[in-house]
Parts: structure tokens; sequence; C-alpha cells
């Protein structure tokens, strides 16, 4: 008989770990006893699942960089003993969180799910349930060799099964919450589970896990449109510490052709800090050079951001900004496809 599988639990907040309170109608965080008796379908699964909150849950909003820090230790602490891990999260920034942990679990070799609900858990027509039995199942799978199905962090919504760090928030009013536009979902939930497993990512060789959980937050978004002026631009570009900017430009990554905003962003790469473009679209990739106005972004010393979404370069920054001291290196990662969070020519 094989064994039971098992599944770690981590409640972090979020819509889904809400009930109504039948008293007065307000929604107030859950505890994983409560969840049990709204879900006794959790029990069907046939799956040891533990659960570890970290109190007090939080509407994600309030998620920043320590409670990343917080999952990547509580998932390498239990990593022998679980077959997978399914994170409860609010749907606001899970997309950062997933990217986030995409970056600092190193050689992750079991599933990682994140997943939410856009109605509260006890409600009538609350999406919760099927997001989460199935996140479990997905996190507890393995193939005929007793390898995990899906070894990657992932964002499991409605029912389809997306890269984390490829993933964002789309929608505040239906229960498709997510997509990943510029990847292929890894799996989709109907009768049956269906993986797409040519565009899951399969170490090559099983390495142990390691966790890489140091951040910098010295860095900003610089969103360019019609009219904006010097003064804007070079606020950003001389705040305090800053060592990276994401320059969220137009279309294939083009730019006003602004002699001061040239002058500006030259300014700003000399003095090491790092620029790089991306596109504002949800579909496509940043092209340096394919229309003049991007020209001189390229002489300016900005660095392409290919297709990545804000999510992943926010994280991605902060993370190599906190694991690396200097920035060449750095900016040479930055144009590197990591964990598969970007398509680029290399
Ligand atoms: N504001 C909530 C959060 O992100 C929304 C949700 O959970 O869907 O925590």
């Amino acid at each position: 008989m094989s064994e039971k599988k098992a599944v770690l639990l981590i409640f972090t907040g979020g819509t889904i770990s809400m009930s109504e309170d039948t008293n007065t109608g307000a929604l107030r965080p859950i505890d994983f006893d409560r969840l049990q008796e709204l879900m006794p379908e959790l029990k069907q699964t046939g799956i040891h699942i533990h659960c570890i909150p970290f109190l007090p849950l939080i509407d994600s909003s309030d998620v920043h960089p320590p409670l990343w820090e917080k999952l990547a230790l509580t998932i390498r602490d239990n990593y022998d003993l679980y077959d997978g891990f399914v994170i409860l999260h609010g749907t606001d920034t899970m997309a950062y969180s997933a990217s986030a942990l995409s970056f600092m679990l190193e050689n992750l070799s079991k599933p990682v799910i994140f997943t939410g609900a856009q109605l509260p858990v006890g409600m009538l027509r609350s999406d919760a349930k099927e997001n989460l039995i199935t996140s479990i199942e997905i996190a507890a799978d393995k193939d005929s060799n007793g390898k995990a199905i899906v070894p990657e962090v992932c964002i499991f919504f409605e029912d389809t099964l997306f890269r984390g760090n490829r993933t964002t928030k789309k929608n505040t009013e239906h229960f498709n919450a997510f997509n990943s536009y510029n990847y292929p979902p890894l799996a989709k939930a109907g009768v049956h589970i269906k993986y797409f497993q040519s565009a899951i990512h399969y170490p090559e060789t099983e390495k142990p896990l390691h966790i890489r959980t140091k951040t910098n937050q010295n860095i900003a978004i610089l969103k360019l449109y019609p009219g904006i002026t010097e003064e804007m631009v070079n606020a950003i570009l001389n705040i305090p510490h800053l060592r990276a900017v994401v320059l969220e430009s137009f279309g294939a990554g083009n730019a006003p052709r602004r002699i001061w905003l040239y002058n500006a962003l030259k300014a700003a790469t000399e003095r090491g800090i790092i620029i790089v473009n991306k596109t504002p679209c949800s579909i496509g990739s940043v092209e340096m050079g394919r229309y003049e106005t991007s020209l001189n972004l390229i002489n300016a010393g900005v660095i392409s951001g290919y297709d990545i979404t804000t999510e992943a370069i926010v994280t991605k920054l902060m993370y190599l900004l906190g694991e690396y001291e200097s920035t060449e290196e750095v900016k040479a990662l930055i144009s590197r496809n990591i964990c598969g969070e970007m398509t680029c020519e290399e």
C-alpha cells in the first residue's frame, strides 16, 4: 500500500481565511479547526494536512519582505516532512509573494502552491473550497517515479495553475482573478487535473534546497506618461540610497526623445543606478532599438526587462540586490532568466 501523502498548509491571511461572524455579519479571521468544520471535504482528500498559521493573519496589502523570509524558512524547516506546500494568501499581493519565493527557494523539487479566494470560505458561493482542495491535490501529486509533478512555485486559481513569477492579478470581480499573459498555464483542473508537462520546469539534477532570503528594498518604479516632468523624473532618480529603478516605458519599451530625460537617465546609470525597461503591456516584450524612441534608452545604459511582470522584476531586483554586492553582477543576472520568470535571448 502506498504511504499517505502529506501537505503543509501555511495560513497567512486574506479573504480565504475569513468567515462571517454569525451574530454580527462582520468578516473575521478563522483558525484551522474552524476551516475543517467549514470544509469537511479536507478529510476526504486522504492526504495528511497540517497547518501552520502566521498569526496575526493579515490582509495581503500588509505583506512585506519579512513575510517572504518567514515563508522560505518555514518551507526549509519542514521540507523533508511534506510532499508539498500550500500557502493561503490574500490575492492582492499574491503574485509578488509567489515571485519572491520563486527566487528565494533555489533547487526547489517540491510544489509550493499559493491560493486564495474572492469570497470568504463560509459564504454560500465561495470559491475557497475548490481553490484549496485542488491546490492540496496538486501539492501532493507525484508521477510514477514518485517525483513531484509540479516542482515549482505556482498560483492556483479558479481552474488554472500558473507559474507564480509569470502571474498578475487581473480581476477584482470574478473568480478568475489571475492570468499569466506571457507564459502558458502549467495545468487545468476540470473533471481531471490535466498537467502540461512541457511548460513545467524540472530540475536536471536534484540538489538540496537552498534558501536565499536577503533583500534590498532600495528600488523604485518610474512610470512614464505623456507630459511627465523633469522634476518628477529627477525626484525619483535622486532618492537617497537608490540602487535600481523599474522604468515603465511605452509599448515595446519606448520613451519620449527629450534630451533632459536622456541626460537624467544617463547620469543615474553612471552613478551606478540600475535601470530596467519594463513594457506597460500585459502581452509581449520590450524590444529596445526597434523604434528610434528606444535608442536613447540603450545609449543611456538602460537594460531590457523583456516580458517580465512588474511583480517579478520588483522582487527579482530586491533579491539580487540583497544577495550580490556588485552592480555589474546584478546587471548581468537581471538579463538572465533565473527561474522561468522571463523569455530572453540567451
Ligand atoms: N484584500 C484581500 C487581500 O489581498 C483580498 C483577497 O484576499 O482577495 O488580502
